[in-house]
């Protein structure tokens, strides 16, 4: 087979196909929605990525803008023959026409049958926050600590900040008359099991029980000593979900389906930023991303013969989801759920009348 293009450097090889054929495709549900995925239109850079940026952070030099119409070429090339749709946002980063990000992602996930969340921008009127909310396709917002403010050297300047500081609580008052969704990436080094996170977490709940509570990637718990100080605190409230985006260790995939059950597990990808080719490692509290690409991160090079056998970052998480599975005895109904029955139910409770 000819490499297809997917997007930025990445194609999609025999390795793939392979991988697809012999792991994933007897076992992956007809139908998914990917609940996390930023879709970007280039054109709405306001400041252009800087070399420093890039080598500030690993992201920052994988995941270039995605169109929606290359979401959708990428979907039929590495989900052949299911049924896709997305939540879909913007790239949370003030260096980009945040409100014509905003409109591109609902726009392109009106007309697509997708649905969108908007980019809040913490400076936001409770009016405005209620106006977002009125437009079609929108079910919801994507917090971000980045959207405090603008700074060109680094995406982690307000990394320590607490989350009401970039989700404020005037913003919540509207998210919770909604009844509507929230996919929340949380802040600090700690990562989830932060005392300050688990807290105000446990605040969100208690004042605005209404919002649909999406933490993203797990609250980015990618080791096994971070899922288990950050999830089994949060084992007991029924309504805290999780999208698993992004998250590669399987070990982390068993503890959360362990701890929550695959009713609290929403299924999401975080492309542009998995479709990169390689394997992630873990050693105690840290993690390191093997990748076949001369990146600035990428100096600590694997044998030719390893990389040849990379495939994509998101086929392996979706092997990790899948093995995790299989060793916590989920049963199709489970899977089934993880990959589009749970995330259908939120988005169908979306809105203020019910
Ligand atoms: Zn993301």
């Amino acid at each position: 087979m000819k490499p297809i293009p997917l997007t930025h450097v990445w194609q999609y090889t025999d390795v793939d196909r392979a991988f697809w054929d012999e792991r994933l495709a007897d076992w992956l549900p007809e139908r998914i929605i990917d609940a996390h995925v930023h879709v970007l239109n280039p054109a709405l850079c306001l400041e252009p990525m800087t070399d420093e940026k890039r080598r500030q952070h690993w992201v920052a030099e994988v995941a270039e803008p995605l169109e929606a119409e290359v979401l959708c070429r990428c979907d039929r090339v590495v989900f052949p023959g299911r049924d896709v749709s997305h939540v879909a946002f913007g790239w949370p980063d003030p260096a980009f026409d945040v409100e014509a990000a905003n409109e591109y992602a609902r726009r392109e996930s009106l007309q697509r049958g997708w649905h969108a969340l908007a980019l809040l921008r913490p400076q936001w009127s409770a009016e405005r926050v209620a106006a977002e909310l009125d437009k079609p396709g929108v079910i919801g917002v994507k917090p971000y600590y980045a959207m405090i403010g603008s700074d060109l050297k680094t995406r982690d300047r307000y990394i320590e900040a607490g989350i009401f500081e970039f989700l404020p609580h005037h913003a919540l008052e509207v998210l919770n008359d909604r009844r509507a969704w929230v996919t929340l990436h949380v802040p600090k080094a700690d990562r989830l099991g932060h005392p300050d996170n688990l807290r105000e977490i446990r605040e969100i709940r208690r004042r605005y029980p209404d919002v649909v509570l999406m933490i993203a990637h797990f609250g980015r718990c990618y080791t096994e000593s971070h899922a288990r100080e950050g999830l089994l605190p949060l084992a007991d409230d029924a309504g805290i979900y999780f999208d698993n985006s992004a998250v590669l260790n399987p070990v982390v995939h068993r503890i959360a389906l362990e701890t929550f059950g695959p009713g609290r597990i929403i299924y999401g990808t975080d492309n542009p930023v998995l479709y990169m080719r390689g394997r992630r490692q873990w050693h105690d509290r840290t993690y390191v991303n093997r990748t076949n690409v001369d990146f600035h991160f990428n100096t600590d090079r694997e044998s030719p013969e390893i990389e040849a056998g990379y495939t994509l970052y998101m086929y392996e998480a979706l092997a990790a989801i899948c093995q995790a599975c299989e060793q916590a005895g989920i049963g199709r109904d489970g899977v089934e759920a993880i990959f589009a029955g749970n995330a259908q139910r939120l988005i169908d409770s979306v809105g203020p009348d019910r």
